[in-house]
C-alpha cells in the first residue's frame, strides 16, 4: 500500500467562464488507482457559485485521470460536477451534455497570453514591443524574452508526462503570445485534456509569479495586436470514412443555421476578436473556405483533395471558451445532418 494524492478537479459556477477548482485527498492503494477505484467526493458549492449555503454539498464524480508528474504517487483527477444525489448533473456541468461517439475526434489549439506585471512577457515597461512580424515561431531574447520559453516548455514535458496528447507548441504572433495543440480521440478526451493543461499551466506559472491570460482579446482592439483563439479541429467516422461534396454542403448549411447557437458558447467577448480582422471572419457571418483562414471554416486542401472527407477547423471559438460547450455544440449541430 502507498499513499496516493488524488488532486480532485472540476469546473466551479462561475460565469460567463469557469475557473478550475482543486482539493486534495490522500487514499491507500496498491498500484495507480483506476478511473473505477476512485470515489466521489463532495464539496461546498456556496464558495464556488454552484449551492446556496443552507443546502450547499455538490458531488465530484471522476471521469479521467492522469499521473501527476510533480509529485510522488500524485493523480490528476478531472471530475464533472453532480447534484447532492449524486447521479444528476449540476447545471454547470458541461460535459455531462456531450454526446458519446467514440468515433468523433477533436484537435484544439489552445492559443493563451502569459503576463506579468500587467502586461505579456516580454513587453517594455509601460510600452509596446516592436511590432507583430517576428514574434510568431520566433526565437532569441528580442522575440520571446527570457523567461516564457522556459515556462512553455516545462508545461509540455509536463502534459507529455501526464499522459496529455499534445500536439505540439508554438509561440504565437502578439509577443508573449502561445500556443499548445491537443488532439483526443472520442468526443470528450480533447476536451478533459484541454482542462488539465490550463489547470497544469496555470499551477505552474504560480512560481513564475506569471498569469495565464485566457481572455480573447486582452490588449483591446484599438491597437494592432492578434487576439487568441482556440480552433476546434473535428471529425466524425462518417467525415472520415464516406463525407462527400454533398454532405459537406448540408453540414456547412447546418453549421450556418445555427451559427447564433454556436458563437453563444464559444467564448465571451468573441465580438472583439471576430471582427474580419487578423485572419478571423466577423462574428455575425458565416463562411467556409478553402485554406482560407479569414473564414469561419477553413476546409484543409486534405479534406478537398480526398473527396470531401476528413476533417474540419472552426476557427471561431475563442482562448477562453469551455471545450466541453464546444465539442457538444459541434456534434449537436453535426447530429441534425442526416448521412444518408
Ligand atoms: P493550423 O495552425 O495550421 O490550423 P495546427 O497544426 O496547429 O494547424 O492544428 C491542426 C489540428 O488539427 C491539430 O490539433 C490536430 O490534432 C487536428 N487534427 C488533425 N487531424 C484531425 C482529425 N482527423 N480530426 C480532428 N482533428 C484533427
Ligand atoms: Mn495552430
Ligand atoms: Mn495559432
Ligand atoms: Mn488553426
Amino acid at each position: 500500500m502507498a499513499k496516493y494524492k488524488l488532486e480532485y478537479i472540476w469546473l466551479d459556477g462561475y460565469t460567463p467562464v469557469a475557473n478550475l477548482r482543486g482539493k486534495t485527498q490522500v487514499k491507500d492503494f496498491d498500484a495507480f488507482p483506476t478511473l473505477d477505484q476512485l470515489p466521489m467526493w463532495g464539496f461546498d458549492g456556496s464558495s464556488t457559485r454552484q449551492a446556496e449555503g443552507h443546502n450547499s454539498d455538490c458531488m465530484l464524480q471522476p471521469v479521467a485521470c492522469y499521473p501527476d508528474p510533480t509529485k510522488e504517487n500524485g493523480v490528476l483527477v478531472m471530475c464533472e460536477v453532480m447534484m447532492p444525489d449524486g447521479k444528476t448533473p449540476h447545471p454547470s456541468n458541461a460535459r455531462a451534455t456531450i454526446m458519446d461517439d467514440s468515433g468523433t475526434w477533436f484537435g484544439f489549439e489552445q492559443e493563451y497570453f502569459l503576463y506579468k506585471d500587467g502586461a505579456p512577457l516580454g513587453f517594455p515597461n509601460g510600452g509596446f514591443p516592436a511590432p507583430q512580424g517576428k514574434y510568431y515561431t520566433g526565437v532569441g531574447y528580442e522575440n520571446v524574452g527570457d523567461l516564457a520559453r522556459e515556462i512553455v516548455d516545462t508545461h509540455l514535458e509536463l502534459c507529455l508526462e501526464a499522459g496529455i496528447n499534445h500536439e505540439g507548441i508554438n509561440a504565437e504572433v502578439a509577443k508573449g503570445q502561445w500556443e499548445f495543440q491537443i488532439f483526443g480521440k472520442g468526443s470528450k478526451t480533447a476536451a478533459d485534456q484541454v482542462w488539465m493543461a490550463r489547470y497544469l499551466l496555470m499551477r505552474l506559472t504560480e512560481a513564475y509569479q506569471v498569469q495565464v491570460i485566457w481572455h480573447c482579446k486582452p490588449l483591446g482592439v484599438d491597437v494592432d495586436w492578434n487576439g487568441s483563439g482556440m480552433h476546434a479541429n473535428f471529425s466524425t467516422e462518417f467525415m472520415r470514412e464516406v463525407g462527400g461534396k454533398a454532405y459537406f454542403e448540408k453540414l456547412m448549411a447546418a453549421f450556418d443555421l445555427y451559427k447564433n447557437e454556436h458563437i453563444a458558447v464559444y467564448g465571451p467577448d468573441n465580438h472583439l476578436r471576430l471582427t474580419g480582422l487578423h485572419e478571423t471572419q466577423s462574428i455575425d457571418k458565416f463562411n467556409y473556405g478553402i485554406a482560407n483562414r479569414g473564414a469561419s471554416v477553413r476546409v484543409p486542401h486534405s479534406f478537398v483533395n480526398a473527396g470531401y472527407k476528413g476533417y474540419l477547423e472552426d476557427r471561431r471559438p475563442n482562448s477562453a471558451g469551455d471545450p466541453y460547450k464546444i465539442a457538444g455544440r459541434i456534434l449537436q449541430t453535426i447530429a441534425t445532418v442526416p448521412t444518408v
